[in-house]
């Protein structure tokens, strides 16, 4: 506690990963010449599909079949993986909107690689250049090429020339010095068939007598599927439908039920705003899942200087910049 529970707060200029205007602008203008095609990655689609089928079954037993005790394991590694994702790999090693502790790097590391999204150092990388350079050819799920393609199409297809190159740019030398995710990374497959898909078949059938397969497809296959497609709706959904309170010119919108699948990531408007606000939205507790569990580990002395804006930063860019329309429902 003492130090660790104050709030730092920081001012809109000087926020990390501001969409670098000029070139998205540049990147506007040559898109408009020629957008390259995209190429199918076969292997991808066949996995995918594959994943997605074992999940239907999974769903099934999920409703059927499973016990109840696999049924509530199920949910909470879906919490567990999704929070890791919001808390670790988004928040914290993609924005640094707060600072961890070495326990804390290794429950979140632990936590994301539940959720099986890529490495961390990947997963940021990516989410980076997002911010970055949001709705051109050098954002890897550009909305602008349509719901499935920012959805889960551009994990089908190959990265593009110009994505590998803006990539390439994009400083990463911070996440290459966390010896947390430098260890992730160089064992990563392994560290995922285990935590992902090998652990959660274990326990339901060690601990409560569950069927190996029922254990493998619920607890598995269909929480991992569902957990990844509650990630992608943010990259999808979360830049279409929705309101527009603190910036009306971008695409990201405020989404209250991707914010509760998704444990606090759907004020997704608030959160291309201002990016390194670790709360990433207005919403409070009861759906900012994510935001009560790292004030709990704040509380905790697991992490700290958590970044916020201040209100009078919010409410001069809501007065300025947000959509008139739905200023005062963005509570709702
Ligand atoms: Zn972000
Ligand atoms: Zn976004």
């Amino acid at each position: 506690m003492g130090a660790s529970s104050k709030i730092a707060k920081i001012d809109s200029e000087e926020m990390f990963l501001s969409a670098d205007l000029d070139t998205m602008a540049k990147l506007e203008e040559e898109s408009k010449e020629s957008r390259p095609p995209l190429k199918i990655v076969w292997r991808n689609i066949f996995t995918f599909s594959s994943a997605h089928i074992a999940a239907l079954i999974g769903m099934y037993q999920f409703f059927f079949v499973a016990k109840w005790p696999t049924v509530f394991f199920a949910i909470f590694l879906h919490f567990a993986g999704a929070m890791g994702v919001t808390a670790g790999a988004h928040r914290l090693w993609s924005h640094r909107s707060f600072k961890a502790t070495l326990p804390a790097r290794i429950i979140f590391a632990v936590m994301c690689t539940l959720a099986h999204q890529n490495d961390v150092i990947e997963w940021a990388r990516d989410h980076r250049c997002h911010h970055k350079w949001t709705d051109t050819e050098a954002d890897p799920h550009n909305s602008k090429r349509g719901f499935f393609y920012s959805h889960v199409g551009w994990l089908l297809t190959r990265k593009s020339e110009k994505l590998k190159e803006m990539g390439g740019k994009i400083d990463i030398s911070d996440l290459w010095e966390d010896e947390v995710l430098v260890f992730q990374r160089r064992h990563y497959l392994p560290l995922a068939t285990l935590v992902c898909f090998i652990l959660p078949t274990v326990i339901p059938v060690y601990f409560w007598g569950e069927t190996p397969l029922v254990a493998f497809y619920v607890a598995g296959m269909f929480r991992y599927i569902f957990t990844l497609n509650s990630t992608f709706l943010i990259n999808s959904a979360a830049h279409m439908f929705g309101y527009k309170p603190y910036d009306a010119s971008i695409s990201p919108v405020e989404s209250v039920w991707t914010n509760i699948q998704a444990a606090g990531e759907g004020g997704h408007n608030f959160h291309h705003t201002f990016p390194q606000d670790y709360r990433a939205s207005e919403f409070g507790y009861m759906t900012n899942w994510t935001k009560a569990m790292l004030d709990g580990m704040a509380w905790a002395g697991m992490i700290y200087d958590r970044k916020t804006v201040s209100d009078e930063v919010i409410n001069r860019q809501k007065t300025n910049r947000g959509d008139p329309h739905h200023a005062h429902h963005h509570r709702h």
